[in-house]
């Protein structure tokens, strides 16, 4: 069973070309809707009173949400962010924590063996008080990004001193180490002690350190970008679901969960929110990772 701690977020993303207003969002949905295409995974979050039915329904048909804690006082967390021309480049409106900011996380008992743990971008305190809940995950990744990094460095430091993996993007993995060079970015993320550390760089592919070696990966081609909200977490459940299927943690397996993760990231960038992320299937990905793969051989 994998285990996905993160926000659950209503988001507002507006491009230049559509606005869309308090969508279902967050670190954790965007991961344990696309990590659910390999595993079981389940949760752990909380949403406030304004959370709407419709989007728990929607997290409850893929996702188990008993880890998910519905605050009666409190509201949602809320991430307004607006994207430029091209679709690259992210600023962020408002970041209103609400719910997340005093949250105690708890987790039922049916996820303390959780063998797979993925702690998607949030508050890294909180995702290290969570990690003490499990109690022996064969496998743990965080992800981090600048919010935590500009507020909280030394804490995002500990807790990536407590994983096996790491995912983050570029201009993040630049920001930690106030280093220019993608590279040495990664070398000083395995330093702090994670066996491998993933640098993701949106449509110029992402960047696998592990073992002393390192492993680029264009990104997968697709002509169609709407909403680039969620493709990181989206790459980061998929690459742990598909190495939850996996004996060995090598090489071998952790490129192909990059391809994985790389996929879903195409998926979700395809459409608005999670829009695009629950309307594929299994067949969709076998397709992409066929056509992916074609890509290489030559
Ligand atoms: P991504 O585009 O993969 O980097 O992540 C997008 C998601 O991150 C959005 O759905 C937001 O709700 C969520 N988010 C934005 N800011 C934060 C933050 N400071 N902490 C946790 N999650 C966040």
């Amino acid at each position: 069973m994998l285990s996905v701690f993160g926000t659950i977020a209503l988001d507002t993303t507006r491009t230049p070309f559509h606005t869309i207003e308090r969508t279902l969002g967050g670190t954790a949905s965007f991961a344990s809707i696309s990590a659910s295409n390999y595993v079981f995974t389940s949760i752990v979050g909380i949403v406030g009173h304004d959370f709407p039915a419709s989007y728990l329904e929607l997290l409850k048909n893929r996702v188990d949400i008993r880890g998910l804690t519905i605050s009666q006082t409190g509201k949602t967390f809320h991430y307004d962010s607006s994207f430029s021309y091209d679709l690259s480049k992210r600023t962020t409106n408002k970041t209103e924590l609400n719910v997340i900011s005093n949250y105690q996380s708890t987790i039922p008992e049916e996820y303390v063996d959780s063998e797979y743990v993925y702690l998607a971008n949030n508050d890294p305190s909180q995702n290290m008080n969570v990690l003490k809940l499990f109690s022996k995950p064969k496998l743990i990744i965080c992800d981090t990004m600048d919010f935590w990094i500009m507020n909280r460095r030394d804490e995002v430091i500990k807790m990536i001193n407590k994983v096996d993996g790491i995912i983050l993007n570029e201009s993040e993995a630049k920001l930690l180490f106030k280093e220019s060079n993608i590279f040495t970015c990664a070398r000083l993320l395995g330093s702090i002690g994670p066996a491998f550390a993933v640098i993701n760089k949106g449509e110029n592919g992402s960047l696998l350190f592990y073992d002393n070696e390192f492993y680029p990966l264009p990104a997968y081609p697709t002509e169609i970008i709407r909403d680039p909200t969620g493709a990181g977490d989206s790459f980061g459940g998929a690459f742990i679901g598909y190495l939850s299927q996996q004996e060995k943690l090598d090489s071998k397996s952790l490129k192909n969960a990059m391809m994985h993760g790389n996929i879903m990231g195409s998926f979700a960038i395809e459409d608005y929110g999670i829009q695009k992320l629950v309307n594929i299937n299994a067949d969709d990905i076998k397709n992409r990772y066929e056509k992916y793969k074609e890509i290489f051989s030559f």
